[in-house]
């Protein structure tokens, strides 16, 4: 849609979002901290660090927290994916780049959110081309340039941190990586929970230890997602308005794992 990359303020608050203690707090520190008390780091004379990295298997919550952190934080989002500033057209990727900071530097306090970063930033070596070498660049020039405290931060995520241009990595650029896993069992309980908050279910403790069983090995957050629309087709087929225990049941053996080994070597 066209309203793709322009401001929002989303509403995902950290209740919606499961499990992923860890990095919730970092994000918090990192991030949300800062935007909201900016006069302690001006007290201290030191500056917020103006980027994280999220990097881990898809589906795992990586766009969820970066939404989260922006509402808590009350701030602007602007989220885009890698792919759709490139344009074949020589000097209109770069113009995509600078297009977005400088809407961020009309809203600020302002979350950018770059998802897909892989595509956009490829190590400039492998990529090869000098159109995709000129797209890092002014990407890394806008980056260096939030080095001053002007209210801008940059969450980016991959799910291909072995072909970043480590150029990102450096401190002051995307300096903090944090690894967002794969879930495990009990991790899926808690992602499952926060599913369920706010929807009609019968034996929300029961139906939540569902997903510690072997059944739901290998799920990520999206495939639980898909666990839950499963379930509620399969209550609204039983004609009921409530998600019951069999339901769930039923949709443990229709939904496969997405994230295959192939994927988690990669990480
Ligand atoms: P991708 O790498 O494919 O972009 P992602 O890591 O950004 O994936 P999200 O888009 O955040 O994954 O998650 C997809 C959906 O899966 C969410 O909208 C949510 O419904 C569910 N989900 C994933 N992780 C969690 C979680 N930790 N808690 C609650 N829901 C989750």
């Amino acid at each position: 849609s066209k309203r793709e990359g322009f401001a929002t303020i989303p509403d995902v608050s950290w209740d919606d979002i499961g499990a992923l203690q860890k990095v919730r707090e970092q994000l918090q520190t990192a991030i949300v901290e800062p935007i909201k008390q900016p006069e302690l780091y001006a007290a201290v004379g030191i500056t917020a660090p103006t980027g994280v990295l999220l990097w881990g298997p898809p589906g795992c919550g990586k766009t969820l927290l970066a939404k989260a952190v922006a509402a808590e934080s009350k701030a602007n989002f602007i989220s885009i994916k890698g792919p759709e500033l490139l344009n074949k057209f020589v000097g209109e990727s770069e113009a995509a780049v600078r297009r977005v900071f400088s809407r961020a530097r009309s809203s600020v306090p302002c979350v950018i959110f770059i998802d897909e970063l892989d595509a956009l930033v490829p190590r400039r070596d492998d990529a090869g081309s000098e159109s995709s070498a000129r797209v890092v660049n002014t990407f890394l020039t806008e980056l260096d340039g939030l080095s001053e405290r002007q209210g801008i931060w940059v969450i980016a995520a991959t799910n291909r941190p072995d072909i970043i241009d480590d150029a990102m990595l450096r401190p002051g650029r995307l300096e903090t990586p944090l690894f967002v896993d794969l879930p495990g069992p009990g991790e899926r309980v808690e992602i499952l929970r926060a599913l369920l908050r706010n929807k009609p279910v019968d034996n929300l403790a029961e139906i939540a230890e569902l997903a510690r069983t072997e059944a739901c090995n290998g799920y990520s957050g999206a495939d639980l997602g898909a666990l839950l629309r499963q379930a509620g087709q399969h209550a609204i087929h039983r004609k009921v308005a409530r998600l019951e225990y069999q339901d769930f049941q039923y949709a443990c053996t229709q939904v496969k794992g997405s994230v295959n080994k192939k994927v988690m070597n990669r990480f």
